[in-house]
């Protein structure tokens, strides 16, 4: 049986870390932060944490009963949930199925284009360069990953598409784009760990293409709990 011997053990943007006395499992406490331009814009939100916190849980079951190998192992409490514990890669990688955001910045490509085979980018985690984008063979070089982890990776990102893709479907919600970190447990095993939610992912309604994520904060740091909430309910 796992613990409650929580102890403290770091502080992100929109999490805690606790340690647990089985050393290979910790405790993810959702805050009720949420941040964008990297951390410049910053609010606290009344039960965020409660709701990205079951929002992530449904997914992550799902994934789970998909076989996708992950960290996710229960929520325990409304902010809370058990996972394995792993050494996170420091690295975002993103899928994109329509053309958003930064790549549409960066490559000067209208916003909403349609992308047929799914794009794959790596962004290094590291706040002194402000997160860039780099490829495989920059992730090798930085000593981070090697290149059968990152095919590894790589294989994994594109099957949680292929199925996220069509559980939001069912639910009328496109899945635009989103954000995936990963770790490697104890044994090297590779794991999808981190948060899937609308703070990281792109969802857009079917029929009225109305944003259902964080880019409603992005824009003009509007409250997000209405949409949170209706993307709970949707897939709850
Ligand atoms: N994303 C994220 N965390 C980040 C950067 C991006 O979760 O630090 C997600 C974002 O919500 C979107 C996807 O990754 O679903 C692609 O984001 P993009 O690169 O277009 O960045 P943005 O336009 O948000 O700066």
């Amino acid at each position: 049986m796992s613990s409650n011997k929580k102890k403290f053990l770091l502080e992100g943007k929109t999490k805690k870390i606790y340690t647990t006395d089985n050393k290979n499992e910790i405790i993810i406490h959702y805050k009720n932060n949420i941040t964008a331009l990297n951390g410049l814009k910053n609010k606290s939100i009344q039960d965020k944490g409660m709701i990205n916190n079951a929002i992530t849980t449904l997914i992550f079951k799902f994934l789970n009963s998909c076989k996708v190998p992950t960290h996710f192992i229960r929520k325990i409490n409304p902010i809370e949930q058990l996972c394995y514990k792993v050494n996170m890669f420091p690295l975002e990688f993103i899928v994109r199925n329509i053309v958003y955001g930064s790549m549409s910045k960066r490559l000067g490509i209208k916003e909403g284009i349609i992308i047929n085979h799914p794009i794959f980018e790596i962004f290094y985690k590291n706040d002194a360069l402000n997160d860039p984008l780099i490829n495989n063979h920059h992730a090798v070089f930085l000593d981070i990953i090697s290149y059968k982890e990152l095919n590894i990776i790589h294989n994994i990102s594109s099957n949680v598409n292929t199925l996220l893709k069509e559980y939001f479907l069912n639910k009328n919600i496109i899945l635009v784009d989103f954000k995936i970190e990963f770790g490697k447990y104890k044994n090297n095993k590779i794991l999808l760990s981190d948060e899937i939610s609308p703070d990281t992912c792109r969802l857009w309604d079917k029929k009225t293409m109305k944003k259902l994520d964080k880019d409603i904060f992005r824009k003009n740091g509007d409250d997000i709990m209405d949409i949170y909430m209706e993307v709970l309910k949707r897939i709850g």
